[in-house]
């Protein structure tokens, strides 16, 4: 099977779940605290403007076909292991695209409107190709996941949250964590994978502050090429993205006191939802509301 180790270590195939279900409780039920999943994160170094339009004015976006369907690859995913082993094919899986979609469609009827210029066909040929690379790349009918879409949610000693939804959590007999995350597009380059192992490394430092064990493997599934990306974490590189996620929250709070989140450009503002806002692109964002600013970070603007 195809894929880049990142350490040298085979990940282990979980026959049966042995986690503890108290010691990952998703608290569902408790009130949201501020606070930042890997994604905000993300935004938030990628461009403080695009955080706050997304984060504290909370504007919506409309779904790119490429997103819409990597909801419909995750979905699907996640339904085959509703099947036993032995079941889970890739008919199996192909055979579940339909009726995932159409709940997608139920849950939000302008999903049909954000298929790509080839059509459905096209469109659901490609979500079909990502699933057939999927059984490239693992046999689902050799894993027993212990979770699916996780949600996980840390109170920090700040008093505020780290949060995220992990894909798979697979435990070995011998109790081996592995967390698995799928992503629809491709692998990063070779030297590039430290921006696709955060988001990775925030989930296990959210698990291993949870359970009190670092996670055994880190795995990402790239569907758009075919390739597996494998990370052993350790204490140590956890306690670096604690201290940096620390950090970027303090800077955001700054500049949540501060009102100021300025445009940071790059080449990613091609694909930014909010370009005809933004400053940077000749646009005027909305005024700052305070209220929206305390009720997203929990501090208001100065003055
Ligand atoms: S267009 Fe670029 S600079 Fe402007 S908000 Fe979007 S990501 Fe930020």
């Amino acid at each position: 099977m195809p894929g880049r180790t990142l350490a040298d270590v085979e990940p282990t195939v979980a026959p049966e779940p042995a986690l503890d279900p108290e010691s990952l409780e998703p608290e569902e039920e408790r009130p949201r605290l501020p606070g930042l999943s890997p994604s905000r994160a993300s935004d938030y170094q990628q461009c403080p403007l695009l955080f706050r339009l997304r984060v504290i004015d909370r504007l919506p976006e409309p779904p790119s076909p490429a997103a819409l369907r990597g909801t419909l690859v995750h979905a699907v995913l996640e339904r085959l292991f509703d099947r036993p082993a032995g079941q889970r094919t890739p008919d199996a899986a192909a055979d579940l695209l339909a009726p995932v979609w159409a709940e997608l469609v139920a849950a939000d009827p302008r999903a049909t409107e954000v298929l790509d210029e080839g059509g459905e066909d096209g469109w659901f040929a490609a979500a079909r190709a990502l699933l057939e690379t999927y059984f490239t790349l693992e046999d689902p009918n050799r894993l027993e996941p212990a979770e699916r879409e996780l949600p996980v949610r840390l109170v920090t000693e700040g008093g505020w949250e780290m949060r995220g939804i992990v894909d798979r959590l697979d435990v070995a007999p011998n109790g081996a964590v592995r967390v698995v995350d799928y992503k629809t597009g491709r692998s990063p380059r070779e030297g590039f994978e430290s921006s696709a192992l955060f988001q990775m490394r925030f989930y296990a430092l959210l698990l291993s502050r949870l359970r009190g064990r670092v996670p055994d493997m880190l795995q990402l599934v790239y569907l758009g090429d075919g390739v597996l990306l494998r990370h052993v974490p350790d204490e140590r590189e956890l306690a670096v993205i604690e201290r940096r996620v620390a950090a970027l929250w303090d800077s955001i709070l700054d500049a949540g006191r501060r009102g100021e989140f300025a445009p940071r450009t790059s080449p990613l503002c091609d694909w930014c939802a909010h370009r005809a806002l933004c400053p940077a692109f000749g646009g005027t964002p909305p005024p700052l509301d305070p209220d929206a600013v305390e009720r997203a970070l929990g501090v208001r603007p100065e003055s």
